[in-house]
């Protein structure tokens, strides 16, 4: 963990992006719900396929976990600003400021793995719910496919959880039973290059793919056939995070009002609105909390970067 910090950097998005974000979960919603219809609706004419629930329900349970560390491996090692510019952004800011994860809001949480879920599950469970008989077999996998879609739908909150100390006692239980990953489990990720353990249910599926060298051996492949280097984006941010480790605290866009002391200053009389660039962790500010009112002058304003001028007044944050 490079801070303590705990305020995320990127909660902020534009309509289109919110919007994004609630399709995937509006999506995936659809998905749970119409899989458990077409369960309720089919059971009696598989249900000689009981027994086999409960080796059903592990197994998708390690399939999600899988699925997890699929996407995570994905948007570690391959993806950049380009493919889907907040997501790497959370993604890089989760590496260098881990924390960061825990302050993040609801939307997000179900968000980011809701949109895999419904992309990768979505067209095998609608085709075959809609063009197939009924049978033991597909019964069996509509119901794996329900539970991975379930699971997934909090699976960045799994992850979420794999970096605090629940205050829920049930939460914590599941942990020590190894039905949500733990955050001692979790913290090996965040060691050395950030490339194994990238499963964040229950962890189960990390046993496997680190022993096996799963996502070395998908990144070879990868880089012979497109000549791709994995974790290029990743060590980018880091190389600018040794530079300048304000780099990411200063790219938070903000906005301030000013209010004039006196009105007859040269900046526009009464309030202002001004977006500018700058950051209250900046260490100009660190004598004053980043509470509101700081009295401010032109200097203090140029030295964090803002890209207004005002001769003097008050200082307010957004939440004003
Ligand atoms: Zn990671
Ligand atoms: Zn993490």
């Amino acid at each position: 963990m490079r801070r303590s910090d705990s305020r995320p950097f990127f909660p902020d998005c534009d309509r289109i992006q919110a919007l994004t974000c609630w399709l995937g979960v509006v999506a995936n919603a659809a998905l749970i719900t119409w899989s458990a219809i077409w369960l309720c609706r089919n059971h009696d004419k598989c249900a000689t396929d009981l027994p086999m629930l409960p080796v059903q329900i592990v197994a998708a349970l390690f399939l999600a976990d899988f699925f997890s560390g699929f996407v995570h491996w994905l948007t570690d090692t391959w993806f950049d600003e380009t493919v889907a510019e907040r997501i790497v952004s959370i993604a890089r800011e989760h590496h260098l400021y881990p924390h960061h994860i825990t302050r993040y809001g609801f939307r997000d949480y179900v968000a980011f793995s809701s949109w895999p879920t419904v992309v990768v599950i979505g067209p095998p469970v609608g085709g075959a719910t809609l063009l197939a008989e009924p049978a033991p077999p597909l019964f069996g996998g509509v119901l794996m496919a329900l539970i991975v879609s379930a699971v997934m739908f909090f699976g960045t909150y799994a992850h979420r959880l794999g970096h605090v100390r629940s205050s829920v006692g049930a939460v914590r239980a599941l942990q020590r039973a190894g039905l949500l990953m733990s955050p001692r489990h979790h913290a090996v990720h965040h060691r050395g290059n950030h490339d194994i353990r990238y499963c964040v249910i229950n962890g189960w599926a990390n046993h496997v793919c680190d022993r096996l060298r799963l996502w070395r051996g998908l990144e070879h492949l990868v880089e012979w056939a497109t000549g791709a280097v994995p974790r290029a984006n990743d060590r980018r941010w880091f190389a600018r995070f040794e530079s300048d480790p304000m780099f990411l605290a200063m790219r938070r866009p903000m906005r301030v009002s000013i209010v004039l002391s006196d009105p007859s200053d040269s900046l526009t009389a009464g309030v202002k609105d001004l977006a500018v660039v700058g950051s209250e962790r900046h260490p100009e500010r660190s004598e004053g909390s980043p509470g509101n009112g700081v009295p401010f002058r032109e200097r203090s304003l140029a030295s964090l970067g803002m890209t207004a001028v005002a001769t003097s007044g008050t200082y307010y944050d957004q939440g004003s």
